[in-house]
């Protein structure tokens, strides 16, 4: 059955699957992981045109390993999860430095790498060097679930195993890039997750969900886990030349290291750290955000800056509560990396 159901991904591939891809062409390792990075949780249409700007930026491993993560965070920024973008900048100082600036050839070797798990691994080593190797991402393992009828939360170990096992047998015994993306491609335009066009798929035979008539149960959905909102107060800080002030979000956690408007859990404390009285900052909007782990709500407020911080001038930056923070003027062709929320609000609402 591995042959046969390897051999109908392929021979489908060939026809209608997905070849100009701009990571495909030229295939290269260096943009085989870069765009593998960016795919992780993001559609291959919202990714297109980063991956096109990135390249430009940065052309190969010593370029972003060179380039200051601020760089790289602004070339990222709007495309989201950012732990991915310094994953990405740690992985390629390591390989300039650990690896010579010579490329990874092993599964292994790459998921030694930040940011880097097995099946990632696996697409960038059977992309790259064209050698089968077994991914799982979300399609895959929604097309394993229904191609073996496999019941049972699709995230639980018992489940994770099988499928792994599942993925390594089906394998085929050469065209591994062409493999792994029939694989991606079938879970991304045929087994889609509501509707799966089955008329279409080139597996429909081997398929038992499709013969019990259960495509559409499987992979078992497991109800979420309700996630907690945290309230936030956001200042927009406008000096007399127009200009924004933001501040440094740490290195670690959300949003790391991105510019976001000044913070604070309450109006009253947003005012005492920004040397404003409470009156005067007017509340102009609200905005939402959800996070994989929790949602945001941030209530916006609007002042003017009176004092002290707007003798800096444009690109210096000082310290409000060990913060660094500096005043932006939104006409900048260059804005400081910021998360597309807060980039979004200034853009659509500052004049
Ligand atoms: Fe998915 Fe339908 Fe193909 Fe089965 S036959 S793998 S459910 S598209």
């Amino acid at each position: 059955m591995s042959e046969t159901f390897a051999e109908r991904l392929l021979d489908w591939q060939l026809v209608h699957g997905r070849h100009d891809l701009p990571w495909q062409n030229p295939r290269h390792p260096y943009r085989v992981w870069v765009s593998e990075i960016m795919l992780q949780q993001t559609q291959v249409g919202t990714v297109i045109p980063y991956f096109l700007r990135f390249m430009e930026r940065f052309p190969d491993v010593r370029a972003l390993a060179g380039a200051a993560l601020e760089d790289v965070n602004r070339c990222w920024a709007g495309l989201g999860y950012y732990r991915r973008a310094r994953f990405l900048h740690q992985a390629a100082n390591t390989i300039v430095r650990d690896f010579d600036a010579q490329w990874p050839r092993t599964e292994s070797a790459w998921a030694s790498l930040p940011g880097i798990g097995r099946s990632t691994a696996a697409a960038i080593v059977s992309q790259a060097y064209d050698v089968p190797a077994a991914i799982l991402d979300g399609n895959v393992k929604r097309v394993l679930c229904r191609l073996h009828a496999l019941a049972g939360d699709p995230g639980s170990s018992s489940v994770t195993d099988r499928l792994w096992a599942l993925a390594v047998s089906l394998l085929p015994n050469r065209d591994g890039a062409r493999y792994t993306q029939a694989s991606m491609d079938l879970g991304a335009t045929v087994c889609l997750p509501r509707g799966p066009r089955c008329e279409s798929c080139p597996v429909q035979e081997l398929c038992l969900a499709r013969q019990r008539g259960i495509s559409e149960l499987l992979p078992t959905r497991v109800a979420k886990k309700a996630i907690p909102t945290r309230h936030t107060c956001w200042l927009v800080m406008t000096d007399q030349a127009g200009r924004i002030a933001l501040c440094q979000r740490p290195p670690t956690g959300v949003w790391p290291a991105l510019w976001c408007l000044p913070e604070a859990d309450s109006k009253d404390a947003l005012a005492r750290a920004w040397q404003q009285a409470p009156s005067a900052l007017a509340e102009s909007a609200t905005v939402r955000h959800t996070f994989t782990h929790f949602r945001l709500v941030a209530r916006v407020f609007r002042a003017c800056a009176t004092h002290g911080h707007a003798v800096d001038g444009a690109g210096q930056s000082w310290a409000v509560h060990d913060r660094a923070s500096i005043w932006v003027d939104l006409q900048d062709s260059a804005l400081p990396a910021m998360p597309a929320p807060v980039r979004k609000l200034l853009l659509s609402t500052t004049p």
